[in-house]
């Protein structure tokens, strides 16, 4: 099916790209690597009266560390990350992830921006920044803001961001030198959405965890931060016995639903396993520091 009728506008400023969806009141639609957008509009899930194409704005596709953080440009794409070896070992649960995401096609044009607005729940990047603690920055008409990531996920396919708010890039704090993580996703086959899919991130303070993040994916309306899993967590010595009590817990936080990718009951099960294989390879990668 061909999408209903739209204007095309492809600014080459922000400050443009946001008064042109101001203009729109609502109606206009941000355009990045259209993987998720163009398939809704040519099923008429989506109509909007103009697209505003963020790629001919320079200075959205930086991928580097600065000023204590990693920033990940709005326009960085999927496969960036899978190349990029600043994402290995400290980073791993972004590294991990990006090679999982749909298949080469997709990961080319796809961007890290575009998925976290996008805000699918069994999108990957979501669960990926919950558990490294991110902060998405946006500019609208009012200006700049930061907003955490515990906040940016408001329900499914629904964030934080006002109409004319445009993601300028992903902010990731840095996790220390002894840290690790990692993304172990269940699909039915190679490219599939996730059935299941767990973020975890571990930095060590002192030989004990000084922060943990656990985040889960396709179990529930949004990502899900499996909150009482990490606090489980912190404070310990990462050990045997503290792994699977956290990763009960973390079984405990999903709300999957039975569909054809299989049972709640395997399902959860699934968080289960992945948690506890996640955090050992964390733990592995954080002792040795972050490489
Ligand atoms: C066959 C297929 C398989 C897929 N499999 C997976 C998978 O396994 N895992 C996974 O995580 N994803 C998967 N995806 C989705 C893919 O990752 C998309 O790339 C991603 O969801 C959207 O990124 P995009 O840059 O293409 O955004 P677009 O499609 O351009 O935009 C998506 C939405 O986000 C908004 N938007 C985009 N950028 C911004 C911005 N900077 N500021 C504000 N709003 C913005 C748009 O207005 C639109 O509403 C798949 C997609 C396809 C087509």
């Amino acid at each position: 099916m061909y999408p209903a009728g739209f204007e095309y506008f492809a600014p080459a400023t922000l400050e443009e790209a946001s008064s042109t969806l101001e203009r729109f009141e609502g109606e206009a639609k941000v355009l990045a690597g259209g993987q998720s957008l163009i398939p809704l509009m040519k099923l008429r899930f989506a109509a909007p009266q103009a697209l505003v194409d963020l790629n001919r704005i320079p200075g959205l596709d930086g991928l580097a560390e600065a000023d204590g953080a990693l920033h990940i440009g709005a326009l960085v794409r999927h496969k960036t990350c899978e190349r990029s070896d600043l994402l290995r070992g400290r980073y791993g649960a972004l590294g991990g992830a990006a090679p999982l995401i749909s298949d080469p096609l997709v990961r080319n044009l796809g961007t890290v921006g575009g998925s976290l607005a996008h805000a699918d729940p069994q999108g990957d990047w979501g669960s990926v920044m919950l558990a490294v603690g991110a902060k998405i920055v946006a500019v609208g008409p009012a200006g700049t803001r930061t907003i955490p990531i515990e906040e940016f996920f408001q329900g499914p396919f629904t964030t934080a961001l006002e109409p004319a708010e445009i993601v300028t890039e992903v902010q990731v704090p840095d996790p220390g030198p002894r840290a690790g993580g990692t993304y172990l996703k269940l699909e039915r086959k190679v490219g599939d959405f996730a059935t299941v899919g767990v973020a975890v991130h571990v930095s060590l303070a002192n030989g004990t965890v000084g922060r943990a993040g656990i985040a889960l994916t396709a179990v529930g309306p949004t990502n899900l931060k499996a909150t009482a899993a990490e606090e489980a967590l912190e404070g310990t010595d990462l050990g045997e016995d503290a792994i699977r009590e956290t990763a009960r817990l973390a079984a405990e936080a999903a709300e999957p639903r039975s569909d054809v990718r299989g049972s709640a009951e395997y399902k959860r099960n699934v968080v289960r396993v992945f948690t506890e294989r996640g955090l050992r390879a964390a733990a592995e990668t954080a002792r040795k520091g972050g490489r």
